[in-house]
């Protein structure tokens, strides 16, 4: 088995996978050491939004980058069918902004400015969907559409692989040292080596911050979500309200979701947890109330100090990398950063502004 490549990606998630991806497009020789199975972990937690104007309060400055990634996904969906043959699901039909209160509706006109976004009157979005007769509309955000993340993510790891990327799975990477000028990667499965690694461990990329001289935390932000059975007619649009939502899935199910715990370390979801987003999706859509459970779950968004991702070099620069950190939007960020980490390695030039908001040392130095 060979256990030397160009680039070594530890984690396996959609963000490691999708650095994979564009790295094996231009035919460089990477690997992908995951602890687990490749997508398994907090890319399995989420809904699978897109949502760079839903998100857009929290990247303003960045729009540009989530909006990239956005589209980016509009040429994924056709390259990973026709490559793979996986459908990674990707549903038109946007995010309806459900809005309560002429306040709430001053509040949404940053979002509202955009031409990509509409505003929605109380009778035609009841007309759309079965939603509490008391709202005075939506914002209607029609590029806000979603995938399923896991099919996103499995699709990235299996084109990359037909590309020439390897897939190490329940390969658990314990340390990274610099040895003669390369790196050895030291696992639960031996040693690998690498000329350049990417950290892209998600919420478990702190040890490897800490083993690389760096003080950068991330923590988690457990999220807890619900599956339902809707047997009526498919939602056509995400119903989304002060953080909570109701996506419908290409299949019968609805996802609801989902509650945000800081620092909790604790996978399993709670009765609280679930119970407070039963109520949350009651509020927006009544009739949820007669649909059946299917499943629950919970999973960690990886949060930073700034809510940014650290997607850059180590300060040092020696051909090591990080992508981690992309709290409650590393689906929708997944294809600009692994563009991005691809264009570092490579030595194309990449946004300043992008450059400066991601990189790893900017406690203290930037004032977005
Ligand atoms: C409830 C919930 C809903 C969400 N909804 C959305 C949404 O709608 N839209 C959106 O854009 N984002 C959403 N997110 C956020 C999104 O899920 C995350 O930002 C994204 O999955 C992070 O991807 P990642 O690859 O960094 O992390 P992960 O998916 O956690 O991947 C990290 C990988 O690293 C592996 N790993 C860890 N340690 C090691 C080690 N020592 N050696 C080898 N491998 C290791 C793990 O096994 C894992 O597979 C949601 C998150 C949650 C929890």
């Amino acid at each position: 088995m060979n256990r030397k490549f160009e680039v070594v990606v530890i984690g396996g998630g959609i963000i490691g996978c999708s650095i994979a991806y564009y790295l094996a497009k231009e035919k460089i020789d990477v690997a992908v050491l995951d602890s687990q199975k490749v997508g398994g972990k907090s890319t399995s937690a989420a809904a699978g939004m897109l949502g760079a104007h839903s998100e857009y309060k929290e990247f303003e400055h960045l729009y540009p980058f989530v909006r990239s990634s956005q589209l980016l996904y509009k040429e994924l969906v056709h390259e990973i069918k026709d490559k793979s043959g996986i459908d990674i699901e990707l549903k038109e039909g946007g995010i309806l902004k459900l809005v309560y209160s002429e306040e709430e509706k001053r509040a949404l006109q940053p979002i509202l400015a955009h031409s990509t976004v509409e505003w929605m009157t109380a009778s035609d979005v009841i007309e759309k969907v079965p939603v509490n007769a008391s709202i005075i509309g939506a914002a209607y955000l029609k590029e806000d559409v979603h995938v399923t993340p896991t099919s996103a993510c499995n699709g990235l790891s299996k084109t990359a692989q037909l590309n020439g990327a390897s897939i190490f799975e329940y390969t658990e990477v314990a340390e990274i040292k610099k040895q003669d000028g390369h790196y050895v990667i030291h696992t639960a499965k031996g040693e690998f080596e690498a000329c350049y690694v990417v950290v892209a461990s998600g919420v478990w990329s702190n040890r490897f911050f800490q083993q690389l001289g760096l003080t950068n935390q991330i923590i988690p932000v457990k999220g807890e979500c619900l599956a339902v059975i809707n047997e009526g007619k498919p939602l056509d649009h995400t119903l989304f309200y002060n953080q909570n939502y109701i996506v419908q899935r290409n299949n019968n199910k609805l996802v609801i979701g989902a509650t945000q715990k800081w620092n909790d370390w604790d996978e399993r979801p709670t009765i609280g947890g679930i119970e407070e987003i039963i109520q949350k999706a009651k509020e927006m859509m009544p009739s949820i109330t007669e649909m059946k459970i299917d499943s629950y779950w919970a999973g960690f968004r990886p949060m930073t100090f700034d809510g940014y991702p650290f997607i850059g070099a180590h300060p040092h620069g020696d051909n090591l990398f990080f992508a981690a950190g992309h709290q409650r939007n590393g689906i929708l960020m997944a294809p600009a950063t692994g563009k991005m980490i691809k264009d570092m390695i490579v030595g194309n030039q990449v946004d300043k502004t992008w450059v400066q908001a991601f990189q790893v040392d900017r406690r203290n130095k930037i004032s977005l």
